[in-house]
Order: structure tokens, then sequence, then C-alpha cells
């Protein structure tokens, strides 16, 4: 099975981690005969995909359309937001937790 990577900073999202699906296909109208091309999934992480949402809008129709759905679902409910201030929360632990004493004299709690 290939990985899924995150289409924007290229982070691994593993079976069951939270992420954001895009899919596509493409079908022909009014043409016979009908033809529909296989469809294609592109995921983000959840930083991405909040940062998407909450960033400019994007260059290019296929970006735009893209934009305004992840940006429907980020704005809905605050679940994917949860998600990515987790996950940034995980990481700045981690790198905070080998060098604790260097770092800013203020107190500090990981974990
Ligand atoms: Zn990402």
């Amino acid at each position: 099975m290939q990985p899924i990577l995150c289409l924007r900073c290229r982070r691994e999202i593993e079976t069951g981690d939270k992420s954001v699906a895009v899919y596509m296909f493409a079908q022909t109208v009014g043409v016979r005969p009908k033809q529909k091309s296989t469809a294609s999934r592109v995921s983000f992480c959840p930083q991405c995909a909040v940062s998407l949402a909450m960033g400019l809008p994007p260059e290019g129709a296929l970006n735009m359309a893209a934009w305004e759905m992840i940006r429907d679902l980020v704005s809905a409910e605050p679940s994917l937001n949860e998600a990515a201030w987790e996950s940034l929360r995980g990481v700045i632990g981690l790198l905070s937790s080998g060098d604790e004493r260097e770092s800013s004299g203020r107190n500090r709690r990981v974990g």
C-alpha cells in the first residue's frame, strides 16, 4: 500500500490519523459515450487544512474550488482546529523537552 502524504507539507498520514481528504473525478457531460475518469484523492494534515483555510485564496480555479471546500469544513466546527492544535502542541512538546533548562527561565510544563 502506498503511504498517504499531506499534499502541502509531505508529512505522512497514517491510517486512523486525522486528516482532510479531497476526492476528485472528471466526467464528460453531453458527450456520447459518457466517460468518467478514475477518482483520485489528495489529503491534507489538520495543520495544513486549517492553515490553508485561514490563508488567502489560492490562484487557479481548481485550487480555489478545493480551498472553498476545506474552508467549509474548517469553519463548520472546531474539531479540525483542535486536531491541528494538538499536533502542534505535540511537536513543541518534543522540541522543548530535551533542553528545558537552557531555554528561557519561564516555567514550562510538558505533557
Ligand atoms: Zn500538512
